[in-house]
């Protein structure tokens, strides 16, 4: 049970983020959120708050490794512990490679990737000397197959994976921190708003035809995550549309 247990939420401000943020209150945890966009998080610890929750919300840009310390200190200097981190925030500007858009490459390789080191690095050292902590990795089903034009968003998303892992052999044996990754298919949220390459329009009107999942069902299943019992540590969870290839 995670009932007064502490969460810090990326990417919050939208989508699964904001979903979890809100379960995660919910199920009884204190919350704090990160993202870009303030009025946004606002939003979402208004929620929190009419529903009993505590929440504190901090703007935060996960590229930016000082903001990512920031927002974990925030929720130490509150509560005085971390008892979760869930590495959400990400995007998906997806492009051909021969495209060139690098500078899109680069941002999903701040966002997607370091943004997951630097927060998970900023939350170890307090989890290690609790001797406890759940870290919830958000990579995709993009995380374990390729499709064109996913060429560095799949990047990315192996390595969530591959990270993960590593941290799971590390830190769950040794110093009682589960790590468990995520790995969603379609999803009905803004994702798609950041592909920029126009050859992949009728690619993006497909995939609106999809039965896509909604943002509360990935909420659930890390919910499902976090509230199994302590010897038990779910690696990974994998969900696709029932409908989606
Ligand atoms: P949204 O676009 O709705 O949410 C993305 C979130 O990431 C926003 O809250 C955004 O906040 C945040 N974010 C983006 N850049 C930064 C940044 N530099 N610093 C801090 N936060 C940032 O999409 P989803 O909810 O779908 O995406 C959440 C995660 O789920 C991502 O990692 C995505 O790759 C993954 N995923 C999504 C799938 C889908 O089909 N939707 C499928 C598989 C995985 P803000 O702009 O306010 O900073």
């Amino acid at each position: 049970m995670i009932k007064d247990q502490v969460a810090v939420i990326t990417g919050a401000s939208s989508g699964i983020g904001y979903a979890t943020a809100l379960a995660i209150a919910k199920a009884g945890a204190k919350v704090a959120i990160g993202a870009r966009r303030s009025e946004k998080l606002e939003h979402l610890k208004k929620e929190i708050e009419k529903i009993g929750g505590e929440c504190i919300s901090v703007s935060c840009d996960v590229t930016k490794r000082s903001d990512c310390e920031n927002l974990v200190n925030a929720a130490i200097k509150k509560w005085n512990k971390i008892d979760i981190l869930v590495n959400n925030a990400g995007l998906m500007p997806l492009s051909f490679v021969k495209n060139l858009k690098i500078d899109e490459w680069e941002q999903m390789i701040d966002v997607n990737i370091k943004g997951v080191m630097y927060c998970t690095s900023a939350a170890i050292p307090h989890m290690i000397k609790q001797n406890s902590g759940h870290i919830v990795n958000i990579s995709s089903i993009a995380g374990r197959v390729v499709f064109p034009a996913g060429s560095v968003y799949c990047a990315t998303k192996f390595a969530v994976w591959a990270f993960s892992e590593g941290l799971r052999q590390e830190l769950s044996v040794r110093n009682n921190i589960r790590v468990t990754t995520i790995e969603p298919g379609i999803v009905d949220t803004e994702l798609t708003n950041t592909i920029t390459d126009k050859s992949l329009e009728s690619f993006v009107k497909h995939s609106k035809t999809i039965q896509s999942l909604k943002a509360e069902d990935i909420a659930n299943s890390i919910i499902f995550a976090l509230q199994s019992p302590p010897h038990m540590n779910v690696n990974e969870i994998t969900i696709r549309p029932t409908t989606q290839e």
